[in-house]
């Protein structure tokens, strides 16, 4: 059918609006900035996998889901496509019983398949002395990038000041099997120690999980800023980016 002269007016108009929106909204969303980069989050422990246990019988697995799961809702807030490894209490290899390994190894192809640019590890410490306290990221060795992610990540926690004490960023030993093997840079977040009557507190409670995950989606945007710092030159990989111009 014909249209008529209005018709195609309103067409154009319609058009024209649309492509005015698209050149707009990135521009004045600001942290949004970082949309085409990808991070996993990973919840450590689950299903028959509890982790460590308080002496109040709170469950590392499900404070690491309870900490995952705030992380993935910042940083999609923030731009951010987050990739969980689990979104529900279990574990991650598909199958029943305990199979340490085989979730372990699980994870670690969600991440090196997920082409994210850093993998993120969310757990609860534990000691034999209930007087050890304290945050930590540990850094993997799979690849040279990971201590790059860990430092503004600890930086970020420690300016916001919730922790009982901050710890200085850690290389994994080797036998920590995911950290060697995956590919991606990646972190372990220590949120506390479980075995610690004032992180425990903290640790249960929704304003402290609130508040260390603004830090820590802080530091993960300052990591993937610098990345984009870094591309922004040689950055032909998707040319119909709505920032191309930028
Ligand atoms: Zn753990």
């Amino acid at each position: 059918m014909k249209k008529s002269r209005f018709g195609r007016f309103f067409g154009v108009l319609t058009a024209l609006l649309w492509i005015t929106a698209v050149a707009i909204i990135p521009l004045t969303t600001g942290e949004a900035e970082v949309t085409e980069y990808t991070v996993v989050v990973d919840a450590g422990h689950g299903g028959t996998d509890g982790g460590a246990v308080a002496e109040d019988g709170t469950i590392e697995k499900d404070l690491n889901l309870s900490i995952a799961l705030r992380l993935q809702k910042k940083l999609e807030e923030r731009g951010v496509r987050v990739i969980m490894t689990r979104t529900e209490d279990d574990d991650t290899d598909g199958l029943s019983g305990f199979h340490k390994r085989k979730d372990l190894e699980a994870r670690t192809k969600i991440g090196n398949e997920s082409g994210a640019q850093a993998y993120v590890s969310i757990h609860i410490n534990a000691s034999k002395s209930y007087k050890d306290q304290g945050f930590q990221v540990w850094y993997g060795t799979g690849s040279d990038k990971s201590e790059s992610l860990a430092t503004p990540i600890c930086n970020r926690v420690r300016n916001a000041e919730i922790c009982s004490r901050i710890r200085a960023v850690k290389k994994v030993p080797n036998t920590l099997y995911i950290f060697r093997s995956v590919t991606v840079p990646s972190v372990l977040i220590e949120c506390g120690f479980l075995s610690n009557a004032t992180d425990l507190y903290r640790l249960k409670q929704e304003s402290f999980q609130n508040a260390l995950c603004d830090a820590l989606c802080d530091g993960i945007l300052d990591y993937l800023s610098g990345i984009k710092a870094e591309t922004i030159p040689s950055e032909t990989k998707n040319p119909s980016a709505v920032n191309e111009n930028r």
